[in-house]
């Protein structure tokens, strides 16, 4: 399972990061997420309460902070945020003029960006 490797990964940077900075535990840690990133949120989350529960790291809370789908028109040299539902209606055009573009610059991301420590 995907998402669970991803959970038990974050969940070594953790401790790898309380133990750097000497801290007692981590409260919460901070992730971004984007829709192409291949990772569901909804899995990512159950997947991580089941391995943080029987690990050493139970205090700590993840956060998911959606990010969202942007892709650059190179008529408008804009950026533009995707709308729609990546389940399929999700259209990868400019916002602006409406042209399709594939020069996706964010939404593939998953990220820890920053961990509460105690
Ligand atoms: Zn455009």
């Amino acid at each position: 399972m995907h998402e669970l490797s991803i959970a038990l990964s974050l969940i070594e940077l953790a401790r790898a990061e309380l133990k750097k900075n000497g801290g007692s535990k981590v409260l919460a840690l901070n992730v971004k997420l984007g829709p192409l990133s291949g990772v569901v949120k909804e899995a990512l989350l159950a997947a991580y309460d089941l391995a943080v529960s029987e690990s050493d790291m139970s205090a700590a809370v993840l956060n998911v902070e959606d990010v969202p789908v942007t892709v650059f028109c190179s008529e408008c040299k804009k950026i533009s945020t995707l709308s729609g539902n990546f389940g399929g209606s999700l259209r990868f055009v400019c916002g602006y003029c409406g042209q399709a573009t594939g020069d996706v610059r964010s939404g593939a991301d998953l990220d820890l960006v920053s961990m509460e420590i105690d």
